[in-house]
């Protein structure tokens, strides 16, 4: 589509983010948790509702779906009921494309939508410095998921679906005694939540260099959570698992 597109957040709950796409016409929106936010948004801005993503089956994502589809009845909504197995992406018109990335892990069903080749609505799967929980217990299937996002080009722009990245940015220190080199994505960080409250969308780029989730496979990392989880740690997926255990307990 023409490069005349805006991507907004609304905030919702305790601290989901609704990600809408729009060319000052037609709007899709990502995980509405919250029909109501998102239908005072449209109003405001005279945009008509044509796409729902949904990046998985949690109510704190999907919760406004059924009143959406009453307001707008021909709005399409694309999820992730086992679809990604035929389906390499999603189109809705007006020339709104977004590529279907299968991502389980959170959840068995979990999809990313990569929109334009550089805007990544990730859902629960990635984080600022984290990542989702592994409810579905595979973790193998997280492992790859993140893999899988790690090969995007690098100045792709990641939306996940919480403003998570200062308790997860917490974590990391505590984790990594190193705190010369988060000192400053620590700073940028604190003046953007200060600033705006919020601290999203994030580069790939920054997430490859500190977010200790997608440095597995980096020996350094592997030594360190070893060392703080009197852990045998032979590869980048039991650094995986063991970071994981890490963080639940945090
Ligand atoms: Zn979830």
């Amino acid at each position: 589509m023409k490069s005349d597109y805006r991507i907004i957040k609304l905030k919702a709950l305790q601290d989901n983010y609704i990600w809408i796409i729009h060319n000052r016409q037609y709007a899709v929106v990502v995980d509405p948790s919250v029909a109501d936010i998102v239908q005072d948004f449209l109003s405001d801005n005279s945009l008509e509702l044509i796409g729902v993503l949904l990046t998985h089956n949690h109510i704190d994502h999907n919760g406004g779906v059924r009143q959406l589809q009453e307001l707008y009845p021909d709005v399409k909504v694309h999820n992730y009921l086992g679809r990604h197995l035929m389906e390499n992406e999603v189109e809705f018109n007006y020339g709104f494309k977004f590529k279907i990335i299968a991502t389980p892990g959170h959840v068995d069903d979990h999809l990313c939508y990569l929109f334009e080749n550089k805007h990544l609505f990730c859902g629960d799967t990635l984080f600022s410095f984290g990542c989702g929980r592994v409810f579905s217990g595979d973790f193998v299937a997280a492992y790859t998921s993140l893999e899988k996002l790690k090969s995007l080009p690098t100045n792709t722009l990641c939306y996940p679906a919480h403003e998570y990245t200062w308790n997860n940015l917490q974590f990391t220190l505590l984790t990594d005694n190193n705190s010369d080199y988060y000192a400053d994505i620590k700073e940028q960080i604190a003046s953007r939540l200060h600033d705006t409250g919020c601290s999203l969308p994030v580069a790939l780029s920054d997430e490859l260099r500190y977010n200790l989730f997608l440095r597995c496979d980096d020996l350094a990392v592997q030594n360190m959570i070893a060392d703080k989880t009197q852990q045998v740690i032979g590869d980048g997926l039991e650094c995986f698992v063991a970071l994981r255990e890490l963080r639940n307990n945090f």
